[in-house]
């Protein structure tokens, strides 16, 4: 079977290297997209051709006048040929809704985000710590 060219979308983003058949694909499907665009961080792949997209936004509070930092999250579609994992930075444009959650597609992979790994490393870090505090703190309290 001939290999699918990569449709031009419209915006300027590096086409994936692989194909597929998806027909919610901008790039090899019927999909098409318009509106507004993101960037952010997956923070979850799990779900059939769907993952969930962060990113950060400022928000001002006129009581304090200061900004909060608050955090925007919605749902992709995730076509197969990009196949965007956890932790990765990824494009989202809008698109026509798919589903009752889903009106974005990711359409690039720049891979994995480093601040969002070394965010995560440092969680898990503070965790094992936490424990280990605990289990040393533990027996002294006992032989008091
Ligand atoms: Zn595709």
């Amino acid at each position: 079977m001939a290999q699918k060219k990569s449709k031009n979308i419209g915006f300027n983003v590096k086409p994936p290297k692989q194909t597929c058949n998806d027909a919610k694909c901008p790039f090899h499907g019927q999909l098409k997209i318009r509106g507004r665009v993101f960037s952010g961080v997956v923070i979850k792949a799990d779900m059939h051709k769907s993952c969930t997209v962060e990113w950060p936004r400022t928000f001002f509070v006129p009581k304090y006048e200061r900004y909060e930092r608050r955090r925007t999250r919605v749902h992709a579609h995730n076509p197969p040929c990009i196949n965007a994992k956890k932790g990765d930075r990824v494009i989202i444009a809008e698109c026509r809704p798919i589903s009752k959650t889903k009106k974005f597609v990711v359409i690039e992979n720049k891979g994995l985000d480093i601040q969002y790994k070394l965010k995560e490393e440092g969680l898990e870090e503070a965790k094992f710590k936490q424990k280990e505090e605990k289990e040393t703190e533990e027996p002294s309290a006992k032989g008091e």
